[in-house]
């Protein structure tokens, strides 16, 4: 294969496999990587039914792994198998969306063939025809550019939000089985019910918009202004931590390094300061719209529109507006 294969996270839900937005992000990032590096592009899914879901994406092909032992994910039914297909394919990159998941059997796979996992790309850049990720550390305070040395496969995640599921290309994939040799001593767990979360449980990581709001707000009563917004725009309220903290808004809508990772294609953050640990949540926006009174404050270097004034007269006046 000597290409880019991009393992695909899927869910299955009353046998209907969706493919999970970030494995929609991971895939778009490897077939930019395939375009830049003039390589073909592979997929791979665990299970029967989820190989459908991609056949509408221009793809050199879809393996569908097949096998009694991995109906249920277990880090060694799913290492196992993906190890057997990157041996039999040898893959120079393998692409994976950085999902709980991932974060869970990547390492081991990646280790089980002798290589390490570069987790949580943010970007990429090509040079001399390789591929150079930049990841963060020490919590977004700093970007580092990562080569990857040695024989290949080289593994990476990519973080949420870092590349956009809408510059998918479509097309046609043909699809393969492969099946893996695994017996049931191989998979020492056995996954109980999956964890769900409450019904009322938002998912940050589909909106398009999203306003958000901090400790400018000052009470839990005046939430009603800034909801009042969202709204107006069709958006999700989300909130930076004291907010959370607080309990004026549910954890669900935390924001930043402790909360959720988001990306939607607007952000409006009202009253919240851009603390580094805010940013590294939401900086990934396609567009950013700061609201705050402090025209010092850190989200201004982040937002591509500040608006310097007082929340309780713009947002107002702003919801008049639309
Ligand atoms: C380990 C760790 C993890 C963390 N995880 C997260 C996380 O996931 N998410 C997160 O958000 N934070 C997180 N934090 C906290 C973070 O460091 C900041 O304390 C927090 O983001 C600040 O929230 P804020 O911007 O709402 O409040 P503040 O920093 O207090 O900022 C309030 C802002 O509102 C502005 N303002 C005040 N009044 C008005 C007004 N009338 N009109 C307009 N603007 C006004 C002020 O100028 C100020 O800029 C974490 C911290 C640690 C140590």
């Amino acid at each position: 294969m000597s290409g880019i294969l991009a393992i695909l996270e899927h869910r299955n839900e009353q046998g209907d496999a969706k493919l999970h937005k970030i494995a929609l992000e991971a895939l778009a990032a490897a077939q930019q990587f395939g375009e830049e590096l003039n390589l073909p592009v592979f997929a791979a899914v665990v299970g029967k039914d989820a190989g459908g879901s991609l056949e509408g994406y221009q793809l050199d092909k879809v393996h569908v792994i097949e096998h009694a032992l991995l109906k249920d994910y277990t880090p060694d039914g799913y290492t196992l198998a993906l190890k057997q297909l990157i041996e039999r394919h040898q893959p120079a990159y393998v692409i994976l969306p950085h999902t709980y998941q991932v974060r869970d059997f990547a390492p081991k796979l990646a280790a089980s063939l002798g290589r390490v996992l570069v987790s949580d790309g943010i970007a990429h850049r090509i040079d001399n025809g390789e591929l150079v990720v930049v990841r963060q550390l020490f919590q977004g305070k700093i970007n580092a550019d990562v080569r990857f040395e040695g024989p290949s496969p080289h593994f990476l995640s990519i973080q949420a939000g870092a590349f956009r599921a809408e510059n998918l290309k479509p097309g046609t994939a043909p699809v393969e089985t492969f099946t893996p040799d695994l017996a049931p001593a191989q998979v020492r767990t056995k996954p109980l019910e999956l964890f769900r979360e409450s019904a009322r449980a938002v998912d940050l990581t589909a909106a398009d918009i999203i306003v958000s709001v901090g400790r400018g707000i000052k009470d839990a009563d005046n939430i009603a202004i800034v909801q009042k917004l969202a709204d107006a725009l069709g958006a999700e309220l989300a909130a930076s931590r004291p907010i959370c903290d607080n309990g004026w808004l549910p954890m669900e809508r935390q924001v930043g390094s402790s909360g959720q990772t988001v990306a939607p294609k607007l952000y409006i953050a009202i009253g919240i300061s851009g603390a580094i640990q805010h940013l590294v949540g939401m900086k990934g926006s396609k567009t950013i719209v700061a609201i705050n009174k402090d025209p010092e404050a850190p989200i201004f270097e982040v937002a591509d529109y500040g608006i310097v004034g007082d929340l309780f007269q713009v947002v107002p006046a702003i919801v008049e507006a639309l």
